[in-house]
């Protein structure tokens, strides 16, 4: 993919979140405080900031390192965990320079494990990390099978979307959803749309 891709991705997602700000803050008003559209938002416009000013060849790292950043300096329960989750992202371009269905493939991985490492949330607990671990198996199945970027992409956008539509069908086991119980049947939680809504971007940038 050329130089630029990983910029590109960030901008298209940039862009996917802006349009999706409000509907994200309501599905959190009724499952938890209604601010994480907001907080989203927030992260990505101190991202902007810092991409904005690297140059047209920068590196994949360059970008996600500059994502990560941003969400560790964002409020929210999801700002600090998707700071941790990019920059897992971020290091594991750096040493991956060969592949980047590999960088991503291990990026994704070690990022999900640290999130649930940090945060606690297992599969079904109805968490961005529901839309992540059918992620972390598309990616590996793609680097094994020697999956173009793009064929990768295809597939985690995929099973992120599987993940993440999972969620509606579950109470959640942490977090301010779960302080609802049963009544959050039937809402998609809004990390995990989010996090579904990283993977659709990316793929729709590797198709320029
Ligand atoms: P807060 O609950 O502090 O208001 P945000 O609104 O910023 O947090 O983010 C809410 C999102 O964070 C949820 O939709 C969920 O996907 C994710 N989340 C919450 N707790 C956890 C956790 N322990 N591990 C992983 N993701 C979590
Ligand atoms: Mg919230």
């Amino acid at each position: 993919m050329d130089n630029n891709f990983s910029q590109r991705w960030f901008y298209t997602f940039f862009e996917a979140i802006s349009a999706a700000e409000d509907e994200l803050g309501d599905l959190d008003r009724q499952l938890g405080d209604g601010d994480f559209g907001v907080n989203l938002m927030s992260g990505l416009r101190l991202a902007a900031a810092s991409v904005d000013k690297l140059s047209d060849s920068s590196t994949p790292e360059e970008v996600f390192y500059a994502v990560s950043n941003a969400f560790l300096n964002t409020g929210g329960t999801s700002g600090p965990l998707l700071g941790m989750w990019f920059r897992e992202i971020a290091k594991s371009y750096e040493n991956h320079r060969d592949s980047e269905v590999a960088a991503l493939a291990d990026g994704v991985k070690a990022g999900t494990e640290t999130v649930q490492r940090l945060g606690g949330a297992q599969k079904g607990d109805k968490t961005f990390v529901d839309t992540l671990i059918p992620v972390v198996i598309a990616l590996e199945h793609a680097r094994k099978s020697d999956a173009t970027l793009r064929e990768a992409l295809d597939m985690a956008a995929q099973a992120a979307t599987e993940g993440a539509e999972s969620t509606s069908g579950i109470a959640a086991g942490l977090g301010r959803a779960s302080y609802i119980g049963e009544l959050a049947l039937g809402l998609m939680d809004p990390g995990a749309k989010a996090l579904a809504m990283f993977f659709h971007s990316g793929r729709s940038a590797a198709e320029v």
